[in-house]
């Protein structure tokens, strides 16, 4: 195979575009994962591609960018499904603020809706809905492996450090011209960054009608709970049916370390949430819970670019609960500056050295 023009850590979402877009550039890639494709933290989430919950400002920036880039996307189903995000607010004041919020979103359509009418079995109490068309759904493991597909990938070889010009793996090393750190909430030890786990759990329900759940349905406070910067548990009601007919609920935002164990009263918040928003799920079993590990920075904005510490290396991590939403406009910068390429992207907020 010769020597990669580009050697990419990680084959979850962001990785997997990162290799997918310098692939297109006219690049050679390989990609290296010490476990298997999605098997870190882009298998242990949700497939939502957001612009409703995002503030304006740099995000917000990337996140349209990045919905553009979905849509136009050619690799095969990866079932992606303009379901669109109704968001409900449960009292007068969260409404108000809600309808604030959406007039400061420069970009994001939104529109205040009878909110039965879209979703007939969500509780009767709600004080006002917003329902956003732009908000897209995919299904991330699938696409992860659809992006790499011709790509060289090596499975079960992990990078112990990365260095100019090379990668040293557990199976000697790998030389480069360049290096892409998408090594998710592991990057930070890998780069050097301060990249720090936030756990989320999901409950997944046995099958019901697909009419149950038909958007993804989201409690205005949502919004804050990403934002804030709070060690302890965070909770608010997300709610999505799935073509199945399972329902995916949501979401729980801690920073407890790499703890594995799964938190029965942690799920139990998740689930007297959801049925708050949809009564009828109190009848409806769940069959299973996963959690992941969102990768978490302390300004909750990703690292994008080149690390001006180690000579060809390039960051594309810390994305936390926005990865997927977030891959395909990460893999198009990091192609184009790899390649050389202008981008029009404003790069200063995600600059790696900014935590220095
Ligand atoms: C509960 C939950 C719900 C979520 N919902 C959404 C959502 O709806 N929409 C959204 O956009 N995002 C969501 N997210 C966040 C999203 O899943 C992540 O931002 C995204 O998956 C990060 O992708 P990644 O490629 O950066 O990292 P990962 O998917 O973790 O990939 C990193 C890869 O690097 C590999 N690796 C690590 N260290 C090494 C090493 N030393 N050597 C070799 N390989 C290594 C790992 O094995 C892994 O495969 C959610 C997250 C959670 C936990």
């Amino acid at each position: 195979l010769g020597v990669p023009d580009v050697v990419v850590v990680g084959a979850g979402i962001v990785g997997a575009a990162c290799a997918y877009y310098a692939s297109r550039a006219g690049l050679s890639v390989t990609v290296v994962d010490r476990a298997g494709v999605a098997g870190g933290t882009t298998g242990a989430g949700e497939g939502n591609i957001l612009v409703s919950d995002k503030e304006p400002g740099p995000e917000l920036d990337l996140a349209l960018r990045s919905h553009t880039l979905w849509r136009a996307l050619d690799i095969g189903e990866v079932e992606l499904e303009a379901k669109g995000g109704l968001v409900v607010a449960a009292s007068e004041p969260e409404w108000r603020a809600l309808q604030a919020f959406a007039a400061t979103q420069t970009g994001v359509e939104s529109e205040p809706v009878s909110p039965w009418e879209l979703e007939p079995g969500l509780a009767r109490d709600v004080c006002g809905a917003l329902y956003y068309p732009q908000d897209l759904q995919v299904q991330p493991m699938l696409a992860a492996a659809r992006l790499l597909q011709g790509i060289p990938v090596r499975l079960g070889v992990t990078v112990n450090a990365i260095e100019p010009g090379r990668v040293v793996t557990g199976d000697g090393a790998i030389t480069a011209g360049a290096i892409v750190n998408a090594a998710g909430v592991w990057a930070g030890s890998l780069g050097a960054l301060p990249i720090l786990p936030r756990r989320g759990f999901i409950l997944v329900t046995a099958r019901r009608s697909a009419d149950l759940v038909r958007h993804k349905v989201y409690a205005a406070s949502y919004v804050s709970n990403v934002a804030s910067g709070e060690v302890g548990l965070q909770a608010s009601a997300v709610v999505e049916g799935t073509r199945a007919g399972t329902v995916l609920i949501g979401s729980s935002r801690e920073r407890a370390g790499f703890d594995q164990a799964m938190s029965l009263p942690v799920l139990r918040v998740l689930a007297r949430n959801a049925i708050r928003l949809f009564p009828a799920l109190a009848e409806v079993p769940v069959i299973r819970a996963y959690r992941g590990f969102r990768p978490y920075t302390p300004d909750h904005l990703p690292v994008i670019g080149p690390d001006p510490r180690v000579p060809g290396l390039y960051h594309a991590c810390g994305h936390e609960g926005a990865g997927v939403g977030l891959a395909p406009i990460t893999g198009k910068i990091i192609a184009d500056l790899i390649a050389g390429r202008p981008s029009d992207v404003d790069l200063t907020r995600f600059r790696p050295e900014r935590f220095a």
